[in-house]
């Protein structure tokens, strides 16, 4: 390949071209819509009730957000007798986490023993491969391997073993240099962890299953429906879209990346608020596909356990190198360039968000760099598996990730539920939680039925 066709694939697939300076520049200059067309969503605090709604028959729960956390919500709460309807903003379901991630079916290994995210991750990964056997949605069991590159990470990869076990896995195998050569030929390590329980899947294709089994439950999903209020009224809760006005006994907020917005909405105090990172992702070319054949993982950093890029097959046979993860200015822009007015005042107003930056400021232009910078990204890949080239990859997509900071600067670990009078807010919802989604589902079930 040409030395200017290949700087052109770079280029096409770097992420970051504006700069934050260039963007906070620009905060006064444009409107609150995003710079490339994005839409820009305030969660709709400005909702107002309107002559003319139709006002439908009483609902036990409304759920808000068609991602998979509110349709695994609704079919628990729907197996367990509740005439439920899930109200979608977008028009289709999963149209941001759930459908914008790597598709993998995590096997636990990373999260605090004992924590939420630990068991939720195992009992939902077993429930969602029930699930998957029964609605006969495809999957692969490919296992993964973690590979530590150098001897200093040796110890942080037998403490990720130590902790799989205590998670419950049964499948993990401790790999020396050549294990892993024979498992994986292209990859380069000391050592390594093969995580037999891993798996991939399409979690937009779960997302559709989920719908139809909701439906078949006796619920309703509707989409095109962004839920524009929410208030408390006659010893129930009404919920107020742009054309109707919906009653029910409860509401569960499961809105992702505007949840923090939708419990003030609903006058909870949501005690953090979504800090939105964009996780950027590069293709191999289908010549370098056949470097690797399951999920190839560095040794993560413990505090932030999704930064460090990785090599994920898809179901259908492409290869994603990455994500990276990057400060967003827009909740549910996709784009480098997308940005909205509303979502970086606020964030830049939050006093928490400063306190973040000021801790980990470092790392955060480490991550900006591999954003900036194709050579180090592709230096990154390099160290897992050497035989990847420049040329090997393509641009691929992009997801943003909704992560909760609370107002001491710090990123909330653990799946975060929060409870109002009626309502049940999930106010963070990070990986593994698509993995887990059947199983949050069921603690929300669970905590929103013992209110009654
Ligand atoms: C880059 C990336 C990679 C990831 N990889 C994995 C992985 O491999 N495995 C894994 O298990 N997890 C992974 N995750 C995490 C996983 O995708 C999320 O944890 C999960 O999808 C969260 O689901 P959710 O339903 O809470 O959120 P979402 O999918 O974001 O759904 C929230 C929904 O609420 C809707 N909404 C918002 N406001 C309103 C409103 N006012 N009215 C009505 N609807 C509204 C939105 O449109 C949206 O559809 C990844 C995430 C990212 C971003």
């Amino acid at each position: 390949m040409g030395g200017g066709k290949r700087r052109a694939q770079l280029n096409r697939c770097r992420s970051l071209k504006v700069t934050a300076i260039i963007e906070l520049t620009l905060l006064g200059q444009i409107s609150n819509t995003g710079l490339a067309g994005a839409i820009c969503h305030d969660g709709g605090a400005s909702a107002t009730d309107r002559g003319g709604f139709v006002t439908d028959a009483r609902f036990d729960v409304v759920v808000i957000g068609g991602g998979v956390v509110g349709l695994g919500s609704a079919i628990a709460l729907g197996e367990a007798g509740r005439r439920v309807v899930v109200l979608e903003a977008e028009g289709r379901v999963a149209p941001h986490q759930s459908g914008h991630n790597s598709g993998v079916i995590h096997a636990g290994l990373y999260y605090q023993p004992g924590s939420l995210r630990a068991r939720l991750c195992k009992e939902g990964r077993e429930a969602l491969h029930a699930f998957l056997e029964r609605e006969g949605v495809p999957f692969r069991r490919s296992g993964k391997l973690v590979v530590a590159t150098s001897d200093s990470e040796r110890p942080a990869l037998e403490e990720l073993a130590r902790r799989g076990t205590a998670n419950g896995l049964v499948g993990l195998r401790a790999l020396d240099a050549a294990e892993l050569r024979s498992l994986e030929p292209n990859v380069a390590g000391v050592a390594g962890v093969l995580v037999a329980e891993t798996g991939l899947v399409d979690y937009a294709e779960v997302a559709r299953a989920y719908r139809k089994v909701i439906e078949r439950l006796g619920g309703e999903v509707r989409t095109d429906a962004r839920v524009l209020g929410i208030r408390g009224a006659g010893g129930g809760i009404t919920v107020t879209t742009s054309s109707r006005s919906i009653e029910a006994g409860a509401v569960v907020n499961c809105g992702g990346l505007q949840a923090d917005r939708i419990a003030r909405m609903a006058g909870v105090d949501p005690q953090v608020q979504i800090v939105p990172f964009r996780g950027e992702y590069c293709e191999l070319a289908p010549a370098a596909q056949s470097l690797v054949s399951r999920p190839i993982y560095p040794v993560p950093n413990p505090a932030f356990p999704f930064l460090g890029v990785h090599f994920t097959p898809r179901l259908d046979g492409r290869v994603e190198a990455g994500p990276n993860a990057v400060l967003a200015w827009h909740r549910e822009g996709y784009r480098s360039s997308d940005f909205c007015l509303h979502d970086a005042v606020e964030m830049l107003g939050y006093a928490g968000f400063w306190r973040f930056a000021a801790r980990h400021w470092r790392l955060g232009l480490a991550e900006m760099g591999r954003s900036w910078s194709q050579a180090r990204f592709v230096e990154a890949l390099q160290k897992l598996v050497p035989a990847v080239r420049a040329e090997d990859l393509e641009a691929g997509g992009s997801g943003v990730r909704a992560q909760a900071v609370d107002r001491e600067g710090k990123l909330v670990n653990d799946f975060l539920f929060v409870e109002g009078e009626r309502s049940l807010h999930v106010l963070n919802a990070p990986s593994p939680a698509a993995t887990a989604s059947l199983a949050i589902g069921r603690v929300v079930a669970e905590r929103l039925m013992a209110q009654a």
